[in-house]
């Protein structure tokens, strides 16, 4: 792309959890919203992913949704409304964010490629492009839908569709569904869906469910062990993943209804259904794969940050700096892909990276 870039010291990529933080700590290390910084996001409104989770994702079924540094979600939503739409809260409590702190978004501007040019980095969009002296990533993962390559997935003539496809269990009524996958998603739509029709639910491990609340010191060793992976250069997995699964009145009424039991995965796809190593066969109209999400980072690209293994190795307070690359940060990434952890990294990528760039700090616009 040619044209005159808007010149900036720093571009935050994405206005979920991550990006929003990263603003937040920017503007009180006193740069400029809009001038100092600037906020790129392509959804058409604010809330980050969150606006465009599935209708049954209530605040009372999602893990917990940490507040934004500086308001808090209480302020912005009745809590006492835990049936609401987490759909519907996010984006008002992060539009009421944006607004508060005057964090000015700009959207909807799609980043397609960021590339060096004469020292600086060009961020090209699909609504024109800046030039700045670093950024901060936190486009989550929302648009990157992993599905596992299994034999005869182009073959099947029913109806295959991913977590983030999922609207309502009603579509399926009537239907056989089965659904592949461990995490967290999984179960809750495998709970959706075994309530209104008959679902087989596979996954590659035989997934165990653990008693007892989930602790904070759970949390900081699952978010060390992601944190070491991305220190190493390796590729990381989810947070969520090193988590586990715990028993909740939820699972246990799943397990009392028959719908938890789990088979391995198919070894292949037929036209109308599944089929196991043995000849065992299920036939389905529809696959769910609830089989997560990869970080969206295509566009960084041509910045060639990864190492032969796939993976980004990272530096820092709070391993959001690229070492091959130290003027990028990428937040929501790795061990801050939780709304927590996105939060802190938000602030530690926006005092070192202000600090690399040698940006004075200054008392906040
Ligand atoms: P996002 O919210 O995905 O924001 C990224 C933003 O970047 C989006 O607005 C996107 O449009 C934009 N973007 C992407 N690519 C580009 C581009 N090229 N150019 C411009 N903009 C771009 N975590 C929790 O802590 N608690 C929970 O209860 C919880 N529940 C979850 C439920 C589901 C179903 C899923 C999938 C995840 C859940 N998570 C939860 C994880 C959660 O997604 C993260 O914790 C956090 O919300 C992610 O924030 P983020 O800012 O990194 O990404």
């Amino acid at each position: 792309a040619s044209g005159i870039a808007i010149k900036t010291e720093i571009v935050v990529i994405g206005a979920g959890q991550a990006g929003l933080s990263s603003a937040y700590h920017l503007r009180k290390r006193g740069l400029e919203p809009g001038r100092g910084f600037i906020v790129l996001d392509q959804s058409p409104q604010a809330g980050g992913a969150w606006q465009f989770r599935w209708p049954s994702l209530t605040l009372s079924t999602v893990n917990r949704i940490h507040d934004l540094p500086g308001l808090s979600f209480a302020d912005t939503i009745d809590t006492a409304e835990t049936q609401v739409e987490a759909a519907v809260a996010v984006p008002r409590y992060f539009a009421a964010y944006e607004q508060a702190f005057d964090l000015r978004v700009y959207r909807p501007v799609k980043v397609v490629a960021v590339c060096e040019r004469a020292g600086r980095l060009r961020v090209e969009t699909d609504r024109g492009n800046f030039s700045a002296r670093g950024i901060i990533n936190a486009t989550g993962t929302w648009e990157t839908p992993f599905i596992p390559d299994y034999p005869g997935r182009d073959r099947f003539r029913g109806r295959q569709l991913h977590t983030r496809d999922y609207r309502t269990a009603d579509e399926f009524a009537g239907q056989h569904v089965v659904i592949v996958g461990a995490g967290i998603s999984a179960i809750q739509l495998l709970n959706e869906i075994s309530g209104v029709t008959s679902t087989t639910w596979v996954t590659r491990r035989e997934p165990v469910f653990r008693d007892g609340s989930f602790t904070e010191e759970d949390g900081r060793a699952a978010v060390a062990m992601v944190e070491e992976r991305v220190r190493h250069g390796l590729p990381p997995n989810s947070v969520v993943s090193v988590t586990g699964l715990r028993n909740t009145p939820a699972i246990e009424a799943m397990r009392a209804r028959g719908v938890l039991k789990r088979l391995p995965m198919f070894a292949e796809i037929t036209k109308d259904g599944v089929r196991w190593a043995d000849g065992a066969f299920q036939r389905a109209d529809v696959i769910l794969w609830c089989t997560g999400f990869r970080s969206s980072l295509d566009h960084l690209a041509p910045l060639m940050l990864r190492e032969p293994s796939g993976g980004i190795t990272m530096t820092g307070r709070l391993a959001t700096q690229v070492l091959k690359d130290p003027r990028v940060h990428l937040v929501g990434y790795g061990p801050s892909a939780s709304t927590i952890g996105a939060n802190r990294a938000g602030s530690a990528a926006a005092a070192e990276l202000m600090g690399w760039l040698g940006l004075p700090e200054a008392a906040p616009h």
